[in-house]
């Protein structure tokens, strides 16, 4: 079980450094990217602005929501993350055009990478700090794994389809997000060799939601996931762990997420 990693690097980081201390790389890769057809390891204008007009979507989304939400805007960190990770990058080939629509995709094995507007709400409401560490159980593309590891420090995720989990832990490597692990397996049981998290997020559907995901979270730490029964409403709740061990639980708005399956859910 690997629970250490190194030190943050964002994408942002690697970009802010290459244009400081290398402007004349950046100058190159421009021309050589003028001459070139797509490039999936590149950015291009294309790409960028439509990620802001996606941004500028969601910020209206939440904007509606912010009776629920306590907060009419995202931070400034939550906005970045979504301003910053290339999404198009993670949804098959296919779908890549409609990658900065505000809608879930297909990602194959029968899962979906969630509606933007959702990852940056489910973000905003674990009120991550920079030094925190955080599982998400359901890693599906690893989309939402590089959105959490733009604001905090380390990022464990588990997925339980091995396919998934290993092209997750490829297409986050090649994009140079160092703090993140992408594990293999049922997350029912979360990542008992790496708790206690400052932060837990689930993005599939439990029936009820697991008392061992609540017992890896830190006092004072926050965990978001959506519970209900399959192909229906569920709920987006909030548990704020107390310090005692108790739970402050928010319900935030009503959402449709592929089922929690494993062991325990049989
Ligand atoms: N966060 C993902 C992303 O950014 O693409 C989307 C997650 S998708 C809505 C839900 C994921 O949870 C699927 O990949 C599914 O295989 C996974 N999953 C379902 N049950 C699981 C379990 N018990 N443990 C780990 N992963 C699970």
């Amino acid at each position: 079980m690997i629970c250490t990693g190194a030190k943050p690097s964002t994408l942002f980081e690697k970009l802010r450094s290459l244009v400081v201390h290398a402007p004349w790389l950046v100058f190159v890769g421009l021309i050589f990217m003028s001459g070139s057809t797509y490039s999936p390891g590149f950015e291009d204008t294309d790409w960028s602005t439509r990620r802001l007009a996606l941004l500028r979507a969601i910020e209206a989304d939440v904007s509606r929501h912010q009776i629920v939400l306590g907060s009419s805007s995202l931070s400034s960190g939550v906005s970045h993350a979504m301003a910053t990770v290339p999404r198009h990058l993670f949804v098959p080939e296919q779908f890549r055009t409609l990658a900065y629509d505000n809608n879930p995709l297909p990602i194959g094995h029968q899962q979906t990478i969630s509606q933007p507007t959702i990852v940056a709400i489910m973000t905003e409401l674990l009120a991550i700090d920079p030094a925190d560490t955080v599982l998400e159980v359901g890693t599906g593309s690893g989309y939402q794994a590089a959105v959490l590891a733009e604001v905090a420090s380390q990022v464990h995720t588990i997925e339980i389809i091995a396919e998934l989990a290993v092209s997750a832990r490829n297409i986050l490597h090649d994009l140079g997000y160092s703090n993140i692990t992408v594990h293999e397996g049922d997350g029912y049981a979360g990542l008992p060799d790496c708790a206690l998290f400052d932060a837990i997020m689930v993005t599939a559907a439990p029936a009820v939601l697991p008392r061992t995901l609540l017992d890896q979270l830190k006092p004072g730490g926050r965990l978001v996931a959506p519970v209900g029964p399959r192909n229906a409403t569920q709920w987006l709740n909030v548990w704020i762990k107390q310090d005692d061990g108790s739970c402050e639980i928010r319900r935030i708005i009503p959402v449709r997420f592929v089922p929690m399956v494993g062991e325990s859910d049989e």
